[in-house]
């Protein structure tokens, strides 16, 4: 398994991070983000759009599990799955054609949802290490699994 580990330490240095990540993604690609409430997951997915080319505003959608951006590079699917009760939830919201189309999906809070996710998927942790500054994250970077 490819891991790697990437240190940032203000909400602009995760936002460049992810959008070069957003350029370098693949149609069909699932990237799957944890880390606690405020970690950085949601400045990680607007950053990530930008690379996609998506100019629409990207925020934390709070009562709705999935945004679809259409206006970049390919569609983006962002999930907050924070909230889900049951894996039934992502069924009624047609996961599939997401996870398994020709867009890219991001989903925070993914490992919430894991018996669901496919056989391969980026996993991007963001840690906070409170003895390093509150502005520090440390943001680890796993390839899962195989095509
Ligand atoms: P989450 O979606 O994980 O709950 P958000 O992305 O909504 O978290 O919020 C992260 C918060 O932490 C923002 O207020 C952001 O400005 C702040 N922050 C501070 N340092 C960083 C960093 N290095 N990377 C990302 N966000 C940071
Ligand atoms: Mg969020």
């Amino acid at each position: 398994m490819e891991e790697k580990i990437i240190e940032t330490n203000s909400p602009e240095e995760t936002f460049a991070l992810a959008r070069k990540m957003g350029e370098q993604a693949v149609q069909g690609e699932v990237y799957v983000l944890t880390g606690d409430l405020g970690a950085g997951k949601t400045v990680f997915t607007q950053g990530f759009a930008a690379g996609l080319a998506v100019t629409e505003p990207v925020n934390s959608p709070t009562f709705t599990i999935l945004q679809v951006y259409e206006g970049g590079r390919c569609p983006l699917y962002h999930f907050d799955v924070y909230r889900i009760g049951d894996i039934s939830e992502m069924e009624e919201i047609g996961y599939e054609d997401c996870f398994y189309g020709d867009g890219i999906s991001l989903v925070e809070w993914g490992d919430l949802i894991e018996e669901i996710l496919p056989e391969y998927y980026v996993k991007v942790t963001i840690l906070r290490e409170p003895e390093k500054g509150f502005d520090h994250r440390k943001i680890k970077i796993q390839k899962r699994g195989s095509l």
